[in-house]
């Protein structure tokens, strides 16, 4: 949880004083003047509490001095758009502008369905933004409220030249020179100043490695850095563009609707930058947008807010409906059966695949759309009366389990098996009437809201192929016990008061799925 004590008193105070009810619907947003992190938090807290059904707040880590990097889930599609702001100090201005954004679109969501013409409830049933408004707080806070307010004014004032032009993290590192992208051949070594020193090492900073580990934790299909220098547009020309026909099209439909100019990046002025980054690493479309006309140093004027949002105020719509447009992600790569990433076009995604070992692009109809978000379950699994060490996962609403715990689980009764995995046919080898001569290695616990996918594995039972349906999580296959009992053999019962799931394996297996739901 993000919320600072303060807030989260705030909040409770607020909920059990005034019900369960949702505040009235206003705007809360004030943009004209220096935007600040905990005026960020409260704002972002209170449009979670008017528009639970569309807002949900979160963290991706947190700064050097301790500040939460607020994530912000806007919508409920299932199509992510990754976007951020704040990057560089100084531009805090982006923050303003991804909050009254969220604002607005939340509050015409609510009233019209409807923002200069662009239909907000179908936009936000079929993508979700997710938003973190200031990547780099403690620099914000720096620029706002000078050296006195900063941890270690010490460390700060050896490299501090003036606040108002400070780009970097309050380390002196500028965190979009620090991602892991054409970072060693770039720049000798200079050392920490306001802005443009890349840190020592790739990553080095925590916001950074924060956001590296966020993205890599969910699917996007596009990514939106905010800066505020010069009303343009950087990534228009991706030289893998033909991939993304809706890259194209989202570029013309930006320019026409502000008349931004379209900036050229070279490999001298581009490293270590975050659209770099996400660019080569996920081969998806991305874009910087340079919000602002551009001044020199200082941070843009906040009163003249009205002319920054003007010509920007549909962007993130018309990227969300040309994500809405893209063809399914049907071709997924897989190293050692553990799923990395989607993509549209299978040149793209052997491309990608290239990059790692052991992988290897497959078609799966319906890609992406069929992936599911797994949850840890509290059913408790028996064995012949004894409790087995046995963790059961939802999915779908369907109770799965790895097969290596089932097998271990029966491997002294009668209907024990033993498993084998055949690379060569990619499938999962039954064996019945022999104990499970695999280790019950510890697999490190996953947690809910990890992706499954549908597995790629075939399952034979004494060589011969069974039907069963089987989800992939981290590189592990999870079956529905019901398949496993049916063909081996053996009694399954469910009891949803004490929610507790039976193997008798003195019993044949009978097919009554009534009173076993879910499972
Ligand atoms: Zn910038």
């Amino acid at each position: 949880m993000f919320i600072t004590a303060g807030l989260l008193g705030n909040c409770m105070l607020f909920c059990s004083c005034i019900a369960a009810k949702e505040p009235a619907i206003r705007y809360v947003v004030d943009p004209y003047h220096a935007y600040s992190y905990e005026e960020m938090l409260e704002d972002a807290s209170t449009l979670e509490q008017m528009y639970p059904d569309i807002i949900r707040l979160d963290s991706i880590g947190e700064s050097v001095e301790k500040r939460d990097l607020l994530l912000i889930r806007f919508g409920n599609g299932d199509r992510k758009i990754f976007i951020n702001g704040s990057i560089h100090a100084c531009e805090y201005i982006t923050t303003t502008y991804l909050m009254y954004m969220i604002d607005r679109y939340a509050y015409a969501y609510k009233t019209s369905g409807i923002y200069e013409g662009f239909d907000l409830k179908k936009i936000l049933d079929s993508v979700t933004f997710c938003i973190v408004p200031m990547l780099n707080p403690d620099g914000v806070n720096l620029v706002h409220n000078g050296l006195e307010s900063v941890r270690n004014p010490e460390e700060v004032s050896k490299i501090f030249t003036g606040y108002a032009d400070w780009k970097a993290n309050i380390n002196g590192v500028d965190l979009n020179r620090n991602f892991d992208n054409n970072w060693y051949v770039q720049r000798p070594e200079n050392g920490p100043s306001a802005g443009g020193f890349k840190g020592y090492t790739p990553l080095s900073e925590p916001e950074s490695r924060a956001v590296a580990r966020y993205l890599d934790s969910e699917m996007f299909w596009t990514f939106l850095n905010f800066h505020s220098k010069g009303e343009g547009l950087y990534g228009w020309d991706d030289p893998n563009i033909e991939y993304y026909p809706q890259l194209a099209s989202m570029v013309s439909r930006i320019i026409e609707a502000s008349n931004y100019r379209k900036f050229i990046d070279t490999p001298d002025t581009d490293y270590g930058t975050l659209l770099g980054y996400v660019r080569e690493t996920y081969l998806k479309p991305a874009l910087t947008f340079e919000l602002c006309r551009y001044v020199y140093g200082i941070p843009y004027p906040d009163e003249d807010f009205d002319s920054v949002w003007a010509p920007a105020r549909t962007f993130c719509l018309i990227v969300a409906e040309e994500v809405m447009n893209m063809e399914a992600q049907e071709y997924l790569v897989f190293q050692n059966n553990k799923f990395l990433h989607a993509f549209c076009d299978e040149e793209y995604a052997k491309t990608y695949a290239a990059k790692w070992a052991n992988s290897r692009v497959l078609y799966i109809q319906g890609g992406i759309e069929k992936l599911m978000n797994m949850t840890v379950s509290d059913i408790s699994v028996f064995v012949d009366g004894r409790q087995a060490d046995m963790q059961a996962y939802n999915i779908n609403g369907n109770n799965y389990f790895r097969l290596r715990d089932l097998a271990t689980a029966l491997s002294d009764t009668p209907a024990r098996f033993d498993i084998e995995y055949d690379t060569g046919s990619m499938a999962v080898m039954m064996t019945k009437g022999k104990s499970y001569t695999g280790d019950h290695e510890d697999v490190a616990p996953v947690s809910s809201g990890t992706m499954a996918v549908p597995s790629i594995s075939g399952l034979c039972l004494n060589k011969e192929k069974i039907e069963a349906a089987a989800y992939n999580i981290n590189g592990n296959n999870y079956y529905k016990l019901r398949d496993i009992a049916a063909a081996i053999n053996f009694g399954v019962t469910y009891d949803h008061h004490e929610r507790k799931i039976s193997i008798d394996t003195s019993v044949a297996y009978e097919d009554d799925t009534a009173g076993f739901v879910g499972s």
